[in-house]
């Protein structure tokens, strides 16, 4: 088979559609090179072998005849020949992925010098100087990067020779400074791994393709991979590409660009470069690079000229290009050449990194420039980035002390005062503070104090931390698991490093970067009209799947309908329960021992619920509405503490003791999967009865007060069996029509169920029969399926990922092999025993992007995700329908 793809000199193998086999760089540039772009020739060693080196150690049979085939091809277009003398090739070996990725092994270039290689190089370009410059650095980038000589050395070399010519820059050492430096840094090599430093090319060559190769399993990569989501098993190409120099001199350079602002997204060339430099030099601060254009040095006020100035004819060259590029790839691209006796080399180009804000831009931009449709604009725009867009951000110009970093776990930026504890955050709230939560880790007891305040800061717990998720769903900027952080309850500390924090004093969180800042920094609203409008119309346009949102509270339902929500999938009625004011009668209901006494409770709790469901109802204006009955064990109810006891004892009218032993007879061992859900409303009627009543009651009265039609949609939670749901259809039927026939008022309504269960997903015709739609309840479905907690799973599904047995966070991007085969299993025979059922997903789910493409591909009806996220499916729904 083949594993080596040759580009260059006129026959490029390779496609930019290719980057699967060639990884990104390899594959584009194979498509410069066919476009008729200088690109230096080269070859590429294909993914193939990496995954083959990865598994066995050993690379698969040809390989070795294939790329001396490849070293042939460059040595055909060049004339240079690797290893010889007089006339030595230089090469360099470079890794590259399908998607650019930091923590791989870093790039060597002028490989193939040696002892006697680097005279002939000097001979033939008549430069000693560069001859030498060039072999330093690569024994430098070799024993650093391949033979893992740690760079301070060659540093440290360097700087005593630089001392010792008491000159500051490189630039000045001569040939004969270099020749010593060389000397020193191979014997600290042959010091440091006991070896001497490889002197035959083909050697190096082989040791640098086996470090790319290797490099793809380093703990920095699998680390970045496991963060962002990629495959263990892409593998990386390694690409071999005759060497330009852009230190030879000063008519050389290097430099990179992009061919818009990539923070703005204005139609700018911007980019930068160094005169007479090599490769990175650019990018490593050696020295202060210029700016390749009049406007941005001016913009910048740099006192640097521009090369619009100094090299007028390589900046020509170089629009040229950016034209080309951007005819060719329709897009924004990142571009990095290098500049040999005044003629331009490209080295890579690839779609550039962007913020949303300018992915926007330029999407709009192209498409009223007519270089885009409309739906390939929509397809331009990462959906997961229009967060950035949604959420206040940090001003990027304000100052910024960071003290610690931790996971960015939910988007936004917020600054406020320390606070320990949950009350403490609610009090201070209520008294018009804004606070930070910081917390070791969070739990349902805290939802109160997440709410009230404006970020959130845990040092314990993963992405799918109990902070992280609601920290999500409530739209609050979040920063988890900051490890190096300590808190201190007792003493009331938060300590980061050598800093100290006290209650009180103020702090930053940036939730999309992880960033925990000293100190205040203001921050810049969204903006949601503009190009974002004109985007989410045409995603609009597109898009077959509905999105609606969960939400519960009037600021969340507000906010979903102005990010276009078309209504509620899921509607959590035991959140209302939380609330300050009622807790202590919801306590009371659950630690009734009657149902005497719970009917009791009941009663004090139905006008507050019927009030929470008008409030819904007049924001959503007739848009559906589906309301989930309670659904967690009564357990998480129970009053915390002995203030808290006494409280609920003194309301209920009964003794602590009681109190006391009633908790006892709550208390279960496995809650998840323990007296809750539908089977609080099996086993006490009267909890569900009062929500339909509640339910129905607030449809008459919008009704009347709006003129609104209302159809409520009644979600009955955790069903498994048949029977239950056809029990509690009843008792949903009996209540609405008591409330009807007390109102004379007619109300339409719709009786389904949660598919969240396994056997719920496997009976699926038999439930479909008392259901009039799934709503499929991917969160606990996830669980029940993989038999996985997904509080307990932080502690171990890293390890997981870093070993490739899941490649994903199944309660982030829906298992769509195993937890989706249930999905579609319960759609068809659903669907077959009750054609036009309602299909839709309520899980965390609905708001991820290939999640939603396989809700799409299911051809379920809508997704329902956190208000924030309403946007991101939109987009998402409309990419899955292109
Ligand atoms: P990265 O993926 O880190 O950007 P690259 O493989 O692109 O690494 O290499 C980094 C830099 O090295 C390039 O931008 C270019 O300046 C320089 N470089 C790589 N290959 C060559 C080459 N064949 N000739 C000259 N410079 C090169
Ligand atoms: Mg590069
Ligand atoms: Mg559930």
């Amino acid at each position: 088979s083949k594993w080596v793809y040759n580009f260059g000199g006129g026959d490029s193998e390779g496609r930019s559609d290719m980057r699967n086999l060639l990884g990104g760089k390899g594959a584009n540039l194979a498509e410069m090179a066919s476009i008729g772009l200088p690109v230096p020739p080269g070859f590429t060693i294909t993914t193939e072998v990496c995954a083959h080196f990865t598994e066995t150690s050993e690379y698969p049979d040809d390989v070795a005849k294939q790329v001396e085939e490849g070293l042939k091809h460059i040595e055909q277009i060049t004339g240079a020949k690797f290893g010889d003398a007089s006339n030595p090739l230089l090469v360099s070996v470079r890794s590259g992925a399908r998607v650019s990725m930091p923590g791989m092994m870093d790039t060597v270039l002028n490989l193939g010098l040696n002892d006697s290689t680097v005279e002939g190089l000097a001979r033939q370009s008549n430069d000693e100087r560069f001859a030498y410059d060039s072999y330093r650095r690569f024994i430098q980038m070799f024993g650093d990067v391949v033979l893992g000589v740690d760079h301070y050395h060659f540093e440290e070399i360097l700087e005593l020779a630089k001392e010792d010519r008491g000159v500051n820059l490189d630039t000045e050492l001569t040939a004969e400074d270099w020749k010593g430096v060389i000397e020193q840094y191979k014997a600290k090599i042959a010091d440091e791994i006991g070896t001497p430093f490889p002197q035959d090319p083909k050697d190096q060559l082989w040791a640098a393709i086996a470090a790319v190769f290797q490099s793809w399993t380093n703990q920095r990569a699998v680390t970045y991979r496991r963060l962002h989501q990629i495959p263990e098993a892409w593998g990386t190409a390694v690409n071999i590409q005759a060497m330009v120099f852009g230190n030879m001199g000063d008519d050389c350079a290097t430099g990179v660009a992009f061919t818009r602002d990539p923070s703005t997204g204005e139609n700018e060339f911007y980019g930068e470069y160094l005169v007479n430099a090599q490769g990175e030099d650019v990018v490593a601060g050696i020295r202060t690079p210029q700016n390749i254009t009049v406007r941005s040095k001016e913009k910048q006020g740099s006192d640097m000229p521009a090369m619009e100035e100094v090299m007028p004819d390589v900046f020509r060259q170089l629009l040229e290009v950016r034209g080309l590029l951007e005819q060719h790839y329709r897009d924004m691209q990142d571009i990095e050449f290098t500049v040999q006796g005044g003629k331009l080399y490209m080295l890579q180009t690839r779609a550039g990194k962007r913020t949303a804000k300018a992915a926007l831009k330029i999407a709009v931009d192209m498409v009223q420039d007519g270089v885009l449709t409309e739906e390939e604009a929509v397809q331009r725009v990462d959906p997961a980035s229009l967060d950035q867009l949604l959420h206040p951000t940090l001003d990027p110009e304000a100052e910024r002390k960071v003290i610690g970093r931790g996971l960015p776990a939910s988007p936004g930026a917020a600054s406020g005062a320390i606070v320990f504890t949950a009350d403490n955050a609610e009090k201070l709230a209520n008294d018009g503070q804004k606070v930070i939560l910081c917390r070791i880790e969070t739990s349902p007891e805290d939802i109160h104090g997440m709410h009230a305040a404006k970020g959130i800061l845990t040092t314990r717990g993963g992405m799918t931390s109990h902070a992280a998720v609601v920290a999500r769903g409530m739209g609050r900027p979040c920063v988890a698991g900051a490890g190096e952080l300590r808190i201190d309850y007792k003493s009331g500390v938060l300590r980061a490093g050598a800093v100290e924090l006290k209650e009180g004093d103020l702090i930053t969180l940036d939730g999309a970067t992880g960033e925990i800042i000293q100190g205040h920094v203001p921050t810049v609203e969204p903006e949601l009209s503009g190009d974002f409008a004109h985007l989410m119309e045409w995603a609009d346009r597109v898009r077959t799947l509905k999105v609606r949102t969960n939400a519960e509270t009037p600021t969340d339902c507000r906010t979903a309908v102005s990010f276009g929500a078309e209504g509620i999938g899921l509607c959590r009625t035991e959140h209302m329960f939380f609330e300050a004011d009622r807790i202590v009668a919801v306590r009371e209901m659950i630690l009734a021992e009657s149902e005497e006494g719970r009917r009791k409770a009941l009663e004090k709790l139905l006008p507050m619920q019927r009030q929470d469901f008008i409030d819904i109802f007049r924001i959503m204006k007739g848009l559906p509405v589906t309301i989930r009955l309670l659904d967690p064990p009564l357990h998480e109810f129970l009053p915390n503490g002995e203030a808290e006891i006494e409280e609920v004892s003194r309301s209920a009218g009964v003794p602590v003791e009681q109190t006391r032993a009633r908790m006892l007879k709550l208390h279960e061992v496995n809650p998840m999967l323990g007296h809750r859900g539908c089977r609080l409303g099996i086993t006490y009627p009267e909890i569900y009865e009062m929500q339909v009543r509640a339910i129905f009651e607030a449809a008459v009265e919008v009704h009347k007060r709006d003129g609104d039609t209302i159809v409520p949609e009644i979600m009955i939670p955790l069903v498994s069996v048949k029977k239950e749901l056809e029990i509690l259809r009843a008792l949903v039927e009996r209540v609405a029509q008591e409330v009807m026939e007390h109102h004379t008022q007619k109300i339409q309504y719709l009786v389904g169920t949660m598919i969240e269960l396994p056997r719920a997903a496997l009976r699926a015709a038999d439930i479909a029969e008392e259901a009039d739609f799934f709503s499929f309840g991917t969160n606990d479905l996830t669980q029940t399926t993989f038999g996985l907690s997904r509080d307990d799973a932080g502690n171990f599904l890293p390890s997981y990922q870093s070993q490739g047995i899941l490649e994903q966070d199944p309660f982030i991007s829906l298992d769509q092999e195993g937890v989706g085969e249930l999905v579609s299993i319960a759609t068809e025979r659903g669907r077959k025993a009750r054609p036009g059922i309602k299909l839709g997903i309520c899980g965390e789910h609905g708001g991820d992007p290939s999640s939603i493409r396989f809700c799409h591909e299911t051809g379920l009806e809508y997704v329902s995700c956190s208000p924030f996220r309403v946007p991101i499916a939109r987009l998402a729904a409309a990419q899955a329908a292109l």
